[in-house]
């Protein structure tokens, strides 16, 4: 008890709350932009850290804004698309659901000379003028790497916990992660199961059901969000296993730093949801006033069979080592405060 809280409070102990919304763009004009995100309950990012972030970007850059949030429901999505068109949305960012019911939805747009922009998950056969992520493959071999690092040369058995097989976010993550994990001989792969939905609750049955099938010989888990994380950690202190097991996570979320510190949790990853948003909102002024936004590159959106323009942020790692500095970092980007997590 004494390590945990002598490193709580190394890292806790500087309060620099606060945030910086960023440089605004300027000429943003009869800009509007609807904004629709995917549910509340895959991660507390979307309207903890996201909407926030969003606000403060389009309110600095004299943009009109609407951000809904469709709850897990396509048909819905599809409904509040309909409405911000109607109700003249120039530019329209989704978070997909999943790349189909995505793609009607910006095939529709297109039709209503409504431009659309794929925030952070990339729409397969969609037709996006842009999409804004992070480097997702990156993310996936930070959490490889992280696991490694907790879990040593040790002989070790892991698990992994992937996210929704409707996000191709999920497919890139566990790219990542096999990247790394692959290569090293001295861990064996004793389950693997995608998270429907991202679901928790579901996530915590899986788990369970994995751990029960390896005889409780689990010696690590790679966990590709931190509410996933939570759900085995939840299973692994049922069995007295807690903080034996190191576990991954990715969103830098409260819960996800709390076990960080509490030593039940190996990492996290951080993707600034400030650096997102402003990048949505420098690429919405751009589209709204008939320019090409700024991008960093192109992905590849092979079922589409073309290459989309695109911004890609660079995502970090969180370990108990860092965590005492990068968690000013997660502070400045104004989703929780110092009181929130300590
Ligand atoms: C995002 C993650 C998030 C997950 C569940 C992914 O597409 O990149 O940050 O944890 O969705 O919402």
């Amino acid at each position: 008890a004494g390590v945990v809280l002598a490193l709580s409070l190394s890292a806790c102990g500087d309060d620099d709350g606060g945030g910086d919304g960023g440089s605004g763009g300027g000429g943003a004009g009869d800009a509007k932009i609807g904004v629709i995100l995917p549910d509340t309950e895959s991660s507390v990012r979307w309207e903890a850290a996201d909407r926030p972030a969003m606000e403060a970007a389009f309110e600095e850059a004299g943009i009109k804004y609407d951000i809904q949030n469709t709850e897990g429901d396509a048909e819905k999505m599809t409904a509040l698309a309909d409405s911000m068109i109607g109700d003249g949305a120039t530019v329209l960012a989704i978070v997909n659901l999943d790349s189909a019911s995505g793609a009607a939805i910006q095939e529709k747009a297109a039709e209503a000379g409504v431009l659309t922009i794929d925030y952070d998950r990339l729409t397969l056969g969609g037709s996006a003028e842009v999409y804004i992520s992070y480097d997702n493959v990156k993310v996936g071999e930070l959490q490889g790497q992280g696991l490694a690092d907790c879990l040593g040369d040790k002989e070790a058995n892991i698990v992994y916990l992937n996210g929704s097989p409707t996000d191709n976010n999920a497919t890139l993550f566990a790219e990542g992660a096999h990247n790394v994990l692959d290569g090293m001989s001295n861990y064996n792969v004793v389950g693997e199961q995608a998270v429907p939905e991202w679901d928790n609750e579901e996530a915590a049955t899986i788990f369970q059901q994995m751990y029960t099938d390896a005889g409780g010989d689990v010696d690590g888990v790679l966990a590709a969000n931190d509410g996933l994380g939570g759900a085995a950690i939840s299973i692994l202190e049922g069995n007295g296993q807690a903080g034996k097991v190191p576990v991954t996570g990715q969103d830098a979320t409260v819960e996800g730093l709390q076990n960080i510190l509490a030593g039940t949790q190996c990492m996290t990853v951080f993707k600034s949801s400030v650096g997102e948003a402003q990048a949505l909102a420098d690429a919405a002024i751009a589209l709204a006033n008939g320019e090409e936004p700024e991008t960093t590159g192109t992905v590849e959106d092979a079922e589409g069979g073309r290459d989309v323009p695109a911004v890609i942020l660079d995502p970090v790692a969180i370990t108990k080592d860092n965590i005492a500095e990068e968690i000013q970092n997660v502070f400045a980007d104004g989703s929780m405060t110092y009181d929130d997590v300590c």
